[in-house]
């Protein structure tokens, strides 16, 4: 059938197995301009962040209710196809295997619905790599072979099964040629959990050797990805003892026995470890980032937002006379872009801070300088405190009378360095460049997780996070947070944390997003070791 001129676009797009990071860059393209994205339960919700602006419609099992059928899945695509629109079908894996894609596709070409498939990284072939276990070994097999355990949920009976049927095959399960199957010398079962027993039952019935090594994967590529590994004759029992559940691979043949040298995915530094971690909402990333890239699960509590001054007066008079200061202090990120972005509004730029020298607390402040602004920091104290700083600027000399001082910061800001500045003789400012809120709630995921027992570690990054996190907990869960590993990343904190009756289990040597990975990493090691 010829394509209608008017018609859109559907996109079969591969989700890939779980993991973000193995969508396709073809898949994120199609994602960011897509008008509607239509989406399976197995897709990690981390993807939809990549579609800002599409319509997103959910057609997975949720808990009461079914899946929409495929029927209807597939006249929604024609429907939203016809209407002109670009269509992400975004599926689990890759769209066509085991993924019903292909039957999305004859439905597309048959109302002259113009479609495109991308193809996505199975997962029987991620979950096999994340575990340790080639596809494929010279030495070992030169065939690998997908299989579908086909619950009788999933319905799926190709046309061999239902001739063999016909033909009055009435064995369980007849739909698969086991005694073809038993001679193959690696497979990979999709959708098969519950069917485990039966299925390696009837391979071994079939002439497969009993002791031919086995793993179950649940979850693969994901930080909750877990392994049991055994034989074919006992590998449905390891992994009901080990609670397995959907959604799982099954992989059988010689190939598994190299985890046991390759594996690499389970045994990064914090893998199987919960932590949440209390930041700004715009600065959780960076930790997170540390975290996740050392095999951790991360739960962002984002506890403070950052809002723009009510009355920007003192920070535009402060900025439009910065010449006048002898020295300006940024002691945090926030405050350096802050005030880029005010000298911006203003018509102003960096120009403006030609006369003052420049001081930061923090590494991260005094790169964010360097990066935001192109200006060098002239001091910047090897300890990343507030006191640090004004003890510093005394010592050299420079905090006395006649000397000016800017500090460009947050509202909550502690007044100690102000404090110990004006003590010294010099003149200050202090300026209120952003100010900080704390959000309504925590997210219900964090909360459950704690009551659950689920979390190994809370990072607390600054007093004012620490602060709000107890007061949004709600008072069961808080009552939980003494039995949790709680790092905090700097004396001051520390201090915080105490008054909460929380005295972290470890403090960070250096006092950075670094230091409080490395304290985490530290204590972690020493543990293991024991
Ligand atoms: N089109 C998908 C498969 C869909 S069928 C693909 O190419 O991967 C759904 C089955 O895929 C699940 O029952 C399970 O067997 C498997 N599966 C999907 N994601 C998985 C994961 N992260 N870990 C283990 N198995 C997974």
């Amino acid at each position: 059938m010829a394509f209608s001129e008017k018609s859109g676009v559907v996109y079969l797009v591969g989700a890939g197995p779980g993991d973000p990071g193995l969508l396709t860059v073809r898949g994120a393209e199609l994602l960011d301009v897509a008008d509607v994205v239509v989406y399976d339960s197995l897709v990690n919700p981390a993807l939809l962040s990549y579609c800002p602006r599409a319509e997103l419609i959910f057609v997975g099992k949720r808990a009461a209710n079914h899946a929409m059928p495929q029927t209807q899945i597939n006249e929604l695509l024609v429907a939203k196809g016809l209407a002109g629109k670009r269509v992400v079908r975004l599926k689990g894996g890759d769209p066509f295997v085991f993924g019903r894609g292909g039957e999305e596709c004859e439905a597309l070409s048959a109302s002259g619905v113009r479609f495109e498939v991308v193809p996505g990284i199975t997962a029987a072939i991620a979950a096999a790599a994340y575990a340790g276990i080639p596809a494929t070994h010279r030495n070992l097999n030169s065939s690998f072979t997908f299989i579908t355990g086909h619950e009788k949920e999933e319905n799926y009976r190709d046309e061999q099964a239902i001739a063999r049927d016909a033909a009055g095959d009435k064995a369980e399960a007849g739909d698969l040629d086991y005694a073809a199957l038993a001679k193959l010398p690696a497979i990979a079962f999709y959708m098969g959990v519950k069917s485990l027993p039966r299925i390696c039952r009837r391979l071994i019935d079939h002439g497969m050797p009993a002791d031919t090594p086995a793993a179950t994967i649940q979850w693969g590529t994901l930080p909750s990805q877990r392994t049991v590994t055994a034989t074919v004759s006992t590998i449905a029992e390891a992994a009901s003892a080990a609670k397995i559940g959907a959604p799982a691979i099954t992989l059988i043949g010689q190939v598994v026995k190299l985890r046991e040298t390759l594996g690499w995915f389970e045994n990064r530094p914090l893998f199987g470890k919960r932590i949440v971690v209390t930041r700004t909402r715009q600065q959780a990333s960076e930790l997170s980032q540390q975290l996740r890239e050392l095999g951790a699960e991360v739960l962002e509590a984002p506890t403070i937002e950052l809002a723009e001054p009510a009355d920007f007066g003192a920070v535009d008079a402060a900025l439009k006379s910065a010449s006048a200061y002898d020295w300006i202090v940024f002691t945090s990120a926030n405050g350096v872009v802050a005030a880029k972005n005010r000298l911006m509004r203003l018509g102003l730029d960096v120009r403006a801070l030609w006369a003052a020298k420049i001081a930061a607390i923090g590494d991260a402040t005094a790169a964010a300088v360097q990066r935001e602004l192109c200006l060098r920091v002239d001091l910047c104290p090897e300890s990343f405190v507030a006191e640090a700083l004004a003890d510093e600027l005394i010592a050299r000399g420079e905090a006395k009378a006649g000397k000016r001082f800017l500090l460009l910061r947050a509202d909550i800001a502690r007044p100690i360095l102000r404090e110990k500045l004006l003590e010294a003789g010099a003149k200050v400012d202090d300026v209120a460049v952003y100010e900080t809120r704390r959000p309504v709630e925590l997210p219900e995921n964090v909360i459950e997780a704690i009551r659950q027992g689920r979390v190994d570690w809370i990072t607390f990054t600054s007093s004012s996070t620490a602060k709000n996190f107890s007061e949004l907990l709600p008072a069961d869960a808080r009552n939980l947070i003494a039995g949790i590993n709680r790092v905090s990343i700097g004396p001051v904190t520390t201090q915080t944390l105490a008054a909460l009756g929380w005295n972290p289990t470890i403090e960070a040597r250096i006092y950075n997003v670094s230091g409080v990975v490395d304290a985490i990493i530290a204590f972690e090691t020493q543990k293991s070791d024991k």
